[in-house]
């Protein structure tokens, strides 16, 4: 037994340097919602997620308020039955969102914990499929302002310069023609042998559009085409997905197995971009991605490498994690004492308890727009 002592939540929010732009929107701050849990075996856990650029207090509130209560003094091993404990307890405010983020993050923690506790980097207590390093690729390709097309080349051609072999970039935000020039160079830069995958970020409202930039990009052999349309516009990523050869990516903001479900059974997508920061944690993360394999469709996890590398060392359908080089972008780098290292565009595997960081608590309270509790 391993009972559960305490459990606290802490919101912090997070400046970018330079606001950065995508299709839909432009952020100039992220804030990330962090949980701690602690039982009487003297060891702890941690997880967080990203909060939006708002209100990120939303999910810190739903675990202290909502889920904690559910928790205390239960077995920390007792994850599945937890999990189902706070789904239950949630039904009315929850199953995706704010709520969704409040499980997923005590979940992460209660998994963390008990890797701590058994010595073992999470990835081996999850049943590693891969033991030294896992394959990333390079995000970033992000909208600024005076960026140029050839800006765009030079930053995706570091990423190959530095071993990456798929780089990322967003697209629609530009006319086509302008749209056309930054995939021309990017493809340009990387070569015919990089994959490139495009992020739209919601771009499109209606399948003509989608399809017009589709027509355009097919000529660049782009790798994925991700979130098209809004994430509960399934039928449209459906018919898009008939209509081009590239690869239909989605999922980063879904929660729960069922919803995933729905993508699978209407092959609205053939790349689930499941987030545990987001779906549900660790234990939701892992039936959505055994689902995918039973669908014969891969899962390349959104974002937050530090948490993913664990999910994509134990998953056999799971082929990339996401990587962030910088702070730039994704700056909850900044929130953490250790940082993962890259060789050859693989992310090598901690070999640390756990998920194998701890949180900087200087950082913390530099950014914390409220207390631990
Ligand atoms: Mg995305």
């Amino acid at each position: 037994m391993s009972i559960i002592k305490d459990i606290k939540a802490i919101t912090v929010s997070v400046p970018l340097d330079n606001p950065t732009s995508f299709s839909s929107r432009q952020v100039l701050k992220r804030e990330y919602a962090l949980v701690e849990i602690t039982s009487d075996s003297g060891h702890k856990g941690i997880g967080f997620c990203y909060g939006g650029s708002n209100a990120g207090a939303l999910v810190t509130q739903a675990v202290r308020e909502l889920l904690r209560p559910v928790l205390l003094g239960e077995d920390t091993y007792r994850v599945e039955g937890l999990w189902q404990a706070m789904y239950q307890e949630a039904l009315l405010h929850g199953r995706t969102g704010s709520v969704m983020r409040a499980i997923s993050i005590i979940d992460t923690a209660l998994w963390d914990h008990n890797a701590r506790a058994v010595n073992l980097p999470l990835y081996k207590l999850l049943g590693a499929h891969e033991t030294e390093s896992v394959p990333a690729y390079a995000s970033g390709g992000y909208y600024l302002e005076g960026k140029t097309p050839k800006d765009l080349g030079n930053e995706m051609r570091s990423h190959v310069d530095n071993g990456f072999r798929a780089v990322k970039l967003k697209v629609g935000r530009e006319s086509l023609a302008k749209e056309e020039a930054r995939l021309a160079a990017v493809r340009e830069a990387v070569g015919p042998d990089v994959r490139v995958m495009m992020d739209a970020n919601n771009a499109w409202r209606d399948l003509p559009s989608a399809c017009e930039f589709m027509r355009m990009a097919e000529s660049y052999d782009p790798y994925w085409i991700e979130e098209p349309f809004s994430p509960d516009d399934i039928d449209n990523h459906q018919r898009l997905a008939e209509r081009t050869f590239v690869p239909v990516a989605t999922g980063e903001i879904e929660a729960g197995r069922w919803r995933f479900k729905e993508l699978l059974d209407k092959q609205a997508a053939m790349i689930l971009q499941t987030d545990a920061a987001v779906c549900g944690g660790v234990t939701e993360f892992r039936r959505i991605t055994a689902t995918a394999a039973s669908y014969g469709v891969d899962v390349c996890p959104h974002w937050f490498h530090d948490l993913h590398v664990h999910l994509v060392a134990s998953s056999p359908n799971a082929p990339y994690v996401e990587h962030f080089g910088d702070d730039q972008v994704l700056n909850f780098r900044r929130l953490i004492d250790t940082q993962l290292k890259t060789e050859n565009g693989r992310l090598l595997l901690p070999k640390t308890p756990g998920l194998g960081f701890d949180f900087d608590a200087k950082n913390i309270a530099n950014y914390a727009v409220d207390e631990w509790h």
